[in-house]
């Protein structure tokens, strides 16, 4: 085998399998070997339609999972998302050349696909029958999904009355046991945890190596549509901090084995009210301090993120930094993402709040080339979009607002709506 688990803390070592942590506690992480790999091979496969090559994760399969057989691997097949770039975003951001790379476009709307289906895949590897998490939601509507499609059992833990509808609709159509709990996400991620240990269940959470793995295929497939140009800046939301991780142990992946020259820098965001990240980043700390978390954003609704001691190493490594942004500034940008026709959930649109703000701030040069991740799609979160539009949201002051108006079934009715709407965008300009 050409891949091995190495502790992130003491870094002892371990062959692939089941072990998800270190004796000494640690998260593991895949370090692999990697053979002489070329670029060409990636690119050669962009115009291929044949399994498992056409997924955007495994069209990387050398810097993914490299010796693992093509008969375990399940795949949608995911990735493939698209760039979006719009006037009224980079008027917003304050920002001339700004793209935002859409993982909503994913199998089951969200970049979590990218790393289901590597751990998935591990998963029937290793001859697992019940596959569990702790989830948001989205995590949860991604296993479900791999799951079903995998023929396994799959039990995941959410916090009760916290996951947007549409996750919490997909979870359950696709089949997996349901326990919600009273408490928040990160007891959640505490009791799946001894649980799987006691029931061997194989964790599917992100401190699943091979979730990283996949994750990874983000940034090369950014680099690949950008003809492996790296930009200035890659901005993403922060939460439990799996795919800050990810995207450093990319690029570091890259530089190391000589693809790319030079590393674009890494802004992770969080939430105000979801910030033990970017509060340990500012005061300099060496260990985290876990908070009761409170956002809209219930994607990064997050108070003890796992993974962020390998956040950390990625922002270091990249010369990146950690903001935060309030649920105001998240849905208002959230509002013009969706207004430029590309959509996407609260927690998605932190990275455009927060690249609005680095701009602001100065931290990030107008001039500059920025990406910002998109998480997720539009339709997982209906209720927090409806209630931001008629101002229903606690706390929120919608900036801008799309009222529907009730109407008569009559001509003069329609053209005082109109005559209204006509108002109200007169006012806003
Ligand atoms: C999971 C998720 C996040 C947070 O990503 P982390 O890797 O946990 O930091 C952000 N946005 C969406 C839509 C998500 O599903
Ligand atoms: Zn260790």
């Amino acid at each position: 085998m050409s891949s091995m688990f190495r502790c992130i803390k003491c870094g002892r070592r371990y062959p692939i399998g089941t072990r998800l942590r270190c004796e000494c506690g640690g998260l593991l992480e895949v370090e692999h070997e990697f053979a002489s790999v070329n670029l060409t091979v990636f690119d050669r496969r962009l115009g291929s339609s044949a399994h498992p090559y056409h997924s955007g994760v495994w069209r990387f399969k050398e810097l993914v999972h490299p010796d693992l057989d093509e008969a375990h691997i399940v795949s949608r097949p995911e990735g493939n998302t698209n760039l979006y770039a719009h006037r009224l975003l980079e008027e917003y951001v304050g920002a001339r050349r700004l793209a935002l790379k859409h993982e909503g476009e994913n199998p089951t709307g969200s970049f979590k696909d990218r790393g289901m289906t590597v751990g998935i895949s591990e998963a029937r590897r290793l001859g697992a029958r019940v596959v569990a998490c702790a989830s948001t939601g989205n995590t949860s509507a991604s296993l479900a999904a791999y799951a079903a499609q995998a023929g396994l059992s799959c039990v995941v833990f959410i916090p009760e009355g916290e996951i947007a509808y549409g996750k919490l609709a997909q979870t359950l159509a696709y089949g997996a046991k349901v326990l919600q709990m009273r408490g928040n996400f990160d007891d959640a991620m505490h009791i799946v945890q001894r649980a799987s240990a006691e029931l061997g269940f194989y964790l599917l959470n992100s401190v699943n190596p091979w979730r990283i793995e996949g994750q990874k295929t983000i940034i090369f497939e950014l680099l690949q549509q950008r003809g492996w140009r790296p930009p200035d800046w890659i901005v993403v939301p922060a939460g439990n901090l799996g795919n800050t991780s990810a995207f450093g142990k990319a690029l570091r992946e890259l530089e190391a084995i000589g693809l790319i020259g030079e590393m674009p820098r890494l802004a992770a965001i969080q939430a105000e009210g979801a910030n033990p990240f970017y509060r340990l980043w500012v005061k300099g700390e060496e260990a985290l301090t876990p908070a009761k978390p409170k956002t809209v954003a219930s994607a990064i609704k997050i108070g003890a993120p796992v993974s962020w001691r390998r956040a950390l190493k990625a922002i270091r490594a990249t010369g990146g930094v950690v903001e935060q942004v309030s649920d105001q500034e998240i849905m208002d940008a959230k509002a013009v993402v969706d207004r430029s026709g590309v959509g996407c959930e609260p927690a998605s649109a932190a990275s455009v709040a927060g690249a609005k703000k680095l701009v602001e701030t100065g931290v990030i040069d107008p001039g500059e080339d920025v990406v910002c991740i998109l998480t997720g799609n539009l339709l997982k979160d209906p209720d927090s979009t409806i209630c931001y539009h008629t101002g229903a949201l606690d706390g929120i002051t919608p900036r801008f607002p799309n009222q529907p108006h009730a109407i008569e079934p009559e001509l003069s009715s329609v053209q005082e709506a109109l005559c209204r709407f006509a108002n109200e965008d007169r006012i806003r300009s």
